[in-house]
């Protein structure tokens, strides 16, 4: 029995051991992917009223030579810990500024808001605002078509540090949506005080919207305290038509989900922008 117990705790010590070795090699290829280039975003539409494009959401992905395709669940969780998050939030920042100066060249293209995801740890850095301000100049992008993605998590922080921070990129025409919402614990108060642009209702409430009457009820108070509060909301997540009609009745009039497209490589959304051009 005892002896039964030692081979037990080394059976786990070893498996623990592996464990970290994975990991660290996993921090290691991921440390040296931004100067390999393995990492590329990704474009979904976000469709307005009318049915057209009128923003991206940029998704990460990384194209790893023997891993294959790491999904960005599997290693932004480690990018946190290890504070990787920062230089990949940085690449993030330059690639959708530069794609945003690529469009300016176009009048086909010259609308397009591309929303980038900003994670708590990136948002809490001090130099975060002129971080983003001088990328902004460097590549000659125009703020006011740069969506800054936050969820609720980077909120938890010292409200004025929070809104101080908001603020100074809203005055250069940066917007901010709010990711997930309705996952986390945002009170009205706190909602009030930020300079939101977007709520975008969390995927969560979409999937449930047919076959739960209380995710109805939650997207409709979503709905209205975004008119409340004067912000616009898009729901995320819409994977067919009876959810895009039931979003439609209640008032959520722009949207994100495989119903429209997915998160698309840039050369195929540049083909489906143009193609609307052409009808
Ligand atoms: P998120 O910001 O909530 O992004 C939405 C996720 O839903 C994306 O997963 C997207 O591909 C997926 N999605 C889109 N339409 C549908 C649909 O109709 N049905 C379903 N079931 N899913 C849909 P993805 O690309 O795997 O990204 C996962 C998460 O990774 C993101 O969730 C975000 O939290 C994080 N992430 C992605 N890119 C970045 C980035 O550049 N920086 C940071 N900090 N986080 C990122
Ligand atoms: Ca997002
Ligand atoms: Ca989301
Ligand atoms: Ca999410």
């Amino acid at each position: 029995n005892h002896i039964t117990g030692i081979v037990g705790v080394s059976i786990v010590i070893v498996m623990m051991q592996s464990d970290m070795n994975a990991r660290s090699a996993l921090e290691k290829d991921m440390r040296q992917a931004i100067a390999r280039g393995e990492y590329r975003f990704h474009y979904q539409p976000q469709i307005d009223e009318s049915g057209r494009v009128f923003s991206v959401e940029a998704l990460l992905r990384w194209y790893h030579p023997s891993r294959g395709s790491v999904s960005p669940m599997e290693f932004i969780p480690l990018a946190e810990e290890t504070g990787l998050i920062i230089p990949i939030g940085e690449w993030g920042l330059r690639t959708a500024c530069a794609q945003l100066a690529e469009w300016a060249k176009s009048p086909q293209t010259a609308h397009l808001i591309i929303a980038v995801n900003v994670s708590a740890t990136q948002f809490r850095q001090p130099d975060f605002v002129q971080e983003v301000k001088s990328i902004l100049l460097l590549n000659g992008a125009e703020p006011s078509r740069l969506k800054l993605e936050l969820t609720e998590t980077a909120l938890a922080d010292d409200i004025d540090a929070v809104v101080t921070k908001m603020q100074a990129l809203k005055e250069i025409g940066v917007t901010w949506s709010l990711d997930d919402f309705g996952t986390g614990y945002s009170s009205l108060s706190l909602l009030k005080r930020l300079p939101l642009d977007q709520l975008k209702i969390d995927k969560s409430f979409v999937s449930d919207l047919l076959s739960d009457e209380r995710s109805v009820a939650i997207i409709n108070t979503l709905v209205d305290l975004s008119k409340t509060l004067n912000l616009t909301v898009i729901a995320e997540g819409v994977e067919d038509e009876k959810q895009l009609s039931a979003l439609k009745s209640i008032g959520c009039l722009s949207y994100q989900g495989y119903l429209f497209s997915r998160p698309l490589p840039i050369s195929e959304l540049n083909d489906l922008i143009m193609s609307e051009h052409a009808v």
